[in-house]
């Protein structure tokens, strides 16, 4: 398969990249190469607004609520350089998740009043779902809205959602018929997270982080226009929403960026005086991964490319996600065995003021923080549906099992 771009689009490339080279606070690129997870509620927010202000803050929208109308290939080559500018890629849960869905689904007065702020980064929003009981089993959810006057009366509980302590709003799955299918009982509800009745308590994570939390619901008025669509449909506009972004869960950008960082330790730490990357264990690794992200790079590019007429897209959307979270793991664990020890240096969000010339030289800015990324990067292959629900799905529609 040859494959190349456009003068037109290498031409677009680089305005994105002298973009960031120009316009990211550098101490916001510093942090935000360190990896610092979850990165700071105020960073998150200047980045979405520096984005909003070149009009960049959601390419993938339709145009008149801010869109930029790119084709796929060029939202493609902007992702590239956003992430090999260290910039980043959060908001999920607003503006691909829950943006899309008002977009389809939501009434003009709730596009009109959650879209702007969004884009602005002036709101975040949290995704509930997931409940103790409900995770790759999601239609058994319990969390239940009862109608009562004006307003939908909430109470129940949910698990692993991340960013709610950061989030303004949350778009939340609830049943509101219990007599029915279970599938079709289940409704879309947007709820303001200070709304009295909610308390959110953060789960701590692997590497220490606090970005996920449990959020209990008790007795929590919700105004009964914070429904989307119709009432029973919630199921429906949940699948529209995960099938959305087909190919970001190869999680493509990150595994090349972070395969150039394993790249660049190996040719920085040495072995009894010799680079790691002229050892032959580690080179023989480090090619395998590089095949890897190189086969997933073009299987990406063939879905972006031929996006109209592609068969199963489901199934190669499972394929991609199996393939770009394991591979995940594969390349922070390369870093972190580059490294050694040193790979448990654990980052620090104003690291430039604490470290001095002597430890800044002991640990450079390819050393932080890695073995806190690559603990949880054993995450991916269970958010946003786990590696054996994957495999099911493929084995169902690419196969017909
Ligand atoms: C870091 C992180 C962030 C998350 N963020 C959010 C969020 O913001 N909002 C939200 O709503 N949720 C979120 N989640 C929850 C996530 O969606 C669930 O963890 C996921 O769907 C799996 O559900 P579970 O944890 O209940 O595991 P289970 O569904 O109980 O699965 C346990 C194990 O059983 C396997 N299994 C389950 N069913 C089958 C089957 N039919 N066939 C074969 N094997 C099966 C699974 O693969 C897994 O290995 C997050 C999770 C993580 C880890």
């Amino acid at each position: 398969m040859r494959f190349e771009f456009s003068a037109d689009d290498e031409a677009f490339r680089q305005e994105v990249r002298a973009f960031f080279r120009d316009h990211l606070p550098r101490d916001l690129a510093r942090r935000f190469h360190i990896g610092a997870h979850p990165p700071e509620r105020d960073d998150v927010r200047s980045f979405q607004a520096l984005l909003h202000s070149r009009g960049w803050g959601a390419p993938h929208w339709p145009e008149e609520w801010g869109g930029t109308g790119w084709s796929p290939l060029r939202k493609h080559l902007f992702m590239e350089e956003l992430y090999n500018a260290d910039g980043l890629d959060y908001g999920w849960q607003g503006l691909h998740m829950v943006a899309p869905v008002l977009i389809a689904f939501g009434s003009e007065q709730q596009k009109r009043r959650f879209l702007p702020p969004m884009i602005r980064g002036e709101e975040f929003w949290a995704q509930g779902f997931s409940e103790p009981g409900a995770g790759s089993d999601l239609a058994n959810l319990r969390t239940q809205a009862v109608l009562d006057g004006d307003h939908w009366l909430v109470n129940g509980q949910k698990i692993w959602t991340s960013d709610a302590a950061m989030s303004e709003w949350g778009f939340f799955l609830v049943r509101t018929d219990a007599a029915v299918k279970p599938q079709r009982g289940i409704s879309f509800l947007l709820i303001k997270l200070d709304t009295p009745g909610i308390t959110i308590r953060p789960i701590v994570s692997i590497e220490g982080g606090t970005g996920l939390n449990e959020v209990f619901l008790q007795n929590v008025r919700v105004p009964r226009d914070g429904l989307v669509g119709e009432a029973g449909m919630g199921w429906t506009y949940a699948k529209y929403l995960l099938e959305k972004e087909r190919t970001a869960s190869a999680f493509l950008y990150f595994n090349k960026r972070e395969l150039e960082k394993a790249r660049a330790s190996a040719q920085r730490e040495t072995v009894d005086g010799v680079p790691l990357i002229a050892t032959p264990g580690f080179a023989a690794r480090l090619a395998r991964v590089e095949v890897d992200v190189l086969a997933l790079e073009y299987s990406v590019l063939r879905v972006l490319s031929n996006e109209k007429n592609r068969q199963n897209p489901d199934a190669v959307v499972s394929a991609l996600k199996l393939r770009g979270s394991a591979l995940q793991q594969r390349v922070t664990e390369l870093q972190v065995d580059a490294l050694g020890l040193r790979s448990l240096r654990q980052w620090s969000h104003d690291e430039g003021e604490v470290l001095d010339a002597d430890e800044a030289m002991r640990w450079p800015a390819h050393v932080p923080g890695r073995t806190a990324q690559a603990l949880i990067a054993r995450a991916s292959t269970i958010y946003g549906g786990s590696q054996e629900i994957q495999k099911n799905i493929i084995a169902k529609l690419a196969f017909g099992l």
